[in-house]
């Protein structure tokens, strides 16, 4: 693999512009998680990029050292959240949750950022607020805006602002799920966001949460689009650089176990909550705050890479047959981290047709379909999209009738 030369090291914090020490944890040159390649791609020089965390001394973000140019990753995105039933339920939830909320506005204006192909956005719709998305990936807003979504082909920048601004007025809620983690100039976007938010209005995003990836050794939520690792104390840091208060916030499933964080603008007019403070004395107490918690995360992650290799490395020495179940980009972190191989893992099954018929970036493992699995069923089928376990055991528990082990990969390899 090569390394681009169009990356970047970062050298001063996202949030507070101290200058970064070495990183805490390296998981070697990586892909781009997305980047599944065609049968054609697989003998060309394939992407990579160092994929190591490292930890900011003066507002305590965690953060990737290296970061990738945004549109090498988010112009063609092929994570599409509409393909599970999970985030269906999910996001109806959240649009609910946002609509009470605001119960005192009315009619108003939702403004979802990286909108992908629109299922907040038409939560929101239900919930009869008045919404639109802002996405970069060209094909997931030609796919939103050709089902009636209204979603704006750009990143979220001050022209977008501007035009969102003159076409729809202000924004009683915008939002940005699994996104906010993923912009390096999140200090134009706290300002934009700012610009366009009504002064009763609520800024509301949700992200994995930096203390689970601690506790619960999801190292795999570690990948290039993932650049930051958030924890209340960190955000609250950078909001108060542009005038924005944590007001409340909500501990949710997705992704093993993230936050919905609400603010709003300085002296607005939400009480906040007795969870924010909850939450930033837990993360004091967790140790998020001192480098040794990182450093001991660090040697358990490298532990994990060694007991998933014994436990494969065992099952292929009985002759035994391994597959993988789910790609997403979480799996490319344990795999090429592990650097697993098509000798040790044989296919991995996804649902999502763009994936299908396609190789996983890195240790270009085939990607299937889960008809492939019913006629050609492996003694172990290790679940990499584990946080999707329940969903996807429900669709294949006829299996273990033909002897198939299902196995999560974290935080050890364990029988399920
Ligand atoms: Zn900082």
């Amino acid at each position: 693999m090569t390394v681009a030369v169009d990356t970047y090291k970062k050298e001063t914090c996202r949030y507070c512009d101290e200058h970064l020490p070495e990183p805490f944890l390296e998981l070697g040159a990586m892909p781009l998680a997305n980047s599944f390649l065609t049968k054609q791609q697989l003998s060309e020089d394939e992407f990579a990029c160092p994929l190591s965390l490292t930890f900011c001394p003066k507002c305590f973000l965690v953060q990737l050292s290296h970061v990738v140019p945004p549109d090498m990753m988010f112009r063609h995105y092929l994570y599409v959240s509409s393909t599970t039933k999970t985030f269906h339920e999910h996001f109806g939830q959240y649009a609910k949750e946002v609509r009470e909320k605001l119960s005192d506005v009315e009619c108003p204006l939702a403004v979802d950022i990286g909108s992908n192909d629109g299922l907040l956005v038409s939560s929101y719709q239900d919930q009869e607020m008045r919404a639109l998305g802002v996405d970069p990936a060209e094909n997931l807003a030609e796919e939103a805006n050709r089902k009636g979504i209204i979603t704006i082909n750009k990143y979220f920048d001050a022209e977008v602002v501007t035009e969102i601004k003159k076409e729809f007025g202000v924004a009683h809620a915008i939002s940005g799920n699994n996104v906010f983690a993923h912009i390096d100039d999140v200090q134009s976007v706290c300002k934009n966001v700012v610009d366009l938010l009504a002064d009763d209005g609520l800024f509301v995003i949700e992200f994995p949460y930096l203390v689970t990836m601690l506790d619960d050794l999801v190292f795999d939520m570690i990948y290039h689009e993932h650049l930051s690792y958030i924890s209340v104390t960190a955000l609250q840091f950078l909001y108060d650089r542009y005038g924005l208060d944590i007001c409340d916030i909500k501990q949710v499933a997705s992704h093993g176990g993230s936050l919905r964080v609400y603010a709003q603008k300085k002296g607005g007019p939400y009480t906040k909550e007795a969870i924010v403070d909850e939450l930033k004395n837990k993360e004091k107490e967790r140790g998020c705050f001192s480098l040794e918690t990182y450093k001991t995360f660090s040697n358990q992650v490298n532990q994990i890479k060694s007991d998933l290799l014994q436990f494969i490395n065992e099952a292929k020495a009985e002759g035994k047959t391994v597959a993988g179940y789910g790609a997403p980009a979480k799996s490319g972190t344990i795999i090429n981290f592990c650097e697993l191989t098509q000798d040790q893992v044989t296919y991995i099954v996804d649902d999502n047709p763009l994936k299908q018929n396609h190789f996983s970036p890195g240790a270009q493992v085939p990607i299937v379909s889960s008809t492939y699995l019913n006629d050609n069923p492996p003694d172990v089928l290790i679940i990499f999209a584990w946080n999707f376990a329940k969903e996807i055991i429900s669709k294949i528990d006829h299996l273990r009738e033909k002897g198939v082990k299902f196995v999560v990969p974290l935080p050890k390899p364990q029988l399920i």
